[in-house]
């Protein structure tokens, strides 16, 4: 096989792994996947805050002396090699009390079914169980569409919230607070204040231009919105779990929030002189930003994006923090 054709099937498989991956949503989709090979990576973030990766949306974990709590759960077919990873931890031998879901995407909720069978409680914003429970259409609002099946009645949260919630184990107190209209509309940014650790969820994402459901709720002013209010009150040490990608610090959350500010303005601009999306996609309007172009989102479909959010959401994007 020539180098050329090696490099194009590897970059069509890491296209499809991505799409399942990060757009992923269908948790029929994901069984159709092969999951024997993916292994659960652990990161100690600090004290007894672990992140761990396997397949879709990193995972934080609480592990101590009172139990587990984690953060998403990727896909229902990675839940037996979870609990194992977070048993050879050595930390206890008490098991995942709570489940808190940054959103309802299938590969950060995919779990939600096999940990609640095994005893945990699921917790998630209203409209992450709403969005489970009868399914609906996932989407930027252009090109990037994908059909959700409503949810198995054990994937549900059991308890949800509007506005924040707070877990009260290991000697800390695991907030959750809603940001309304960011990924989706049912987004949750997870704080972990005594180990000075926060879990992003999907409204920031180190894969390049970020997906954002629209037809979801979401919305890129929200999504800078969200993420400039939480980096402006975070100490700046503080340790960031993307909802994908590794490790990051609160310089690679600005560098995000700038770069969604800038291109929302380019795409401003250019309805302002009344161009439509074909227009702004063959003059390339966001070459500027073409290093966020990524295999899943390149710069077209975040054009498409952020054109979308500009005429849907017309503002009030943290209303209630
Ligand atoms: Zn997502």
């Amino acid at each position: 096989m020539c180098n050329r054709t090696l490099v194009a099937r590897v970059s069509t498989l890491i296209a499809a792994f991505l799409f399942v991956m990060v757009s992923g949503l269908s948790v029929a989709r994901a069984q159709n996947q092969d999951f024997s090979k993916i292994e659960i990576k652990v990161t100690k973030v600090s004290g007894n805050i672990y992140m761990l990766q396997g397949a879709g949306g990193n995972i934080a974990a609480s592990v101590g002396d009172d139990g587990i709590v984690i953060v998403d759960d990727q896909f229902a077919p990675l839940a037996d090699k979870i609990q194992a990873a977070l048993k050879t931890l050595g930390v206890t031998d008490k098991p995942v009390r709570f489940v808190i879901n940054t959103h309802y995407h299938g590969d950060h909720t995919g779990g939600n079914a096999p940990f609640a069978n095994s005893g945990s409680t699921v917790i998630a914003q209203d409209n992450v169980r709403k969005r489970l429970q009868t399914g609906g259409v996932a989407g930027n609002g252009g090109s990037v569409k994908m059909e959700l099946k409503p949810a198995d009645k054990a994937a549900l949260p059991i308890i949800t919230f509007e506005h924040d919630v707070t877990v009260h184990l290991n000697g800390e107190d695991i907030r959750a607070l809603h940001f309304p209209a960011g990924h989706t509309d049912g987004d949750a940014v997870i704080f972990f204040p005594k180990n000075n650790v926060v879990h992003m969820g999907d409204d920031f994402v180190r894969y390049g231009f970020p997906f954002i459901d629209v037809a979801s709720g979401g919305s890129v002013q929200g999504m800078a919105a969200a993420m400039e209010k939480v980096s402006s009150e975070l100490p700046k040490d503080v340790k960031v779990i993307p909802g994908h990608g590794d490790l990051s610090n609160l310089d690679d959350v600005r560098a995000f929030v700038q770069m969604l500010k800038e291109t929302t303005a380019a795409v401003q601009k250019a309805m302002n002189e009344h161009k439509t999306v074909d227009q702004m996609k063959q003059e390339k309007i966001l070459d500027p930003w073409k290093k966020w172009s990524g295999e899943f989102v390149d710069a077209d479909k975040f054009i498409e994006t952020v054109y979308n959010s500009l005429t849907n959401h017309p503002g009030d994007f943290v209303k209630h923090n």
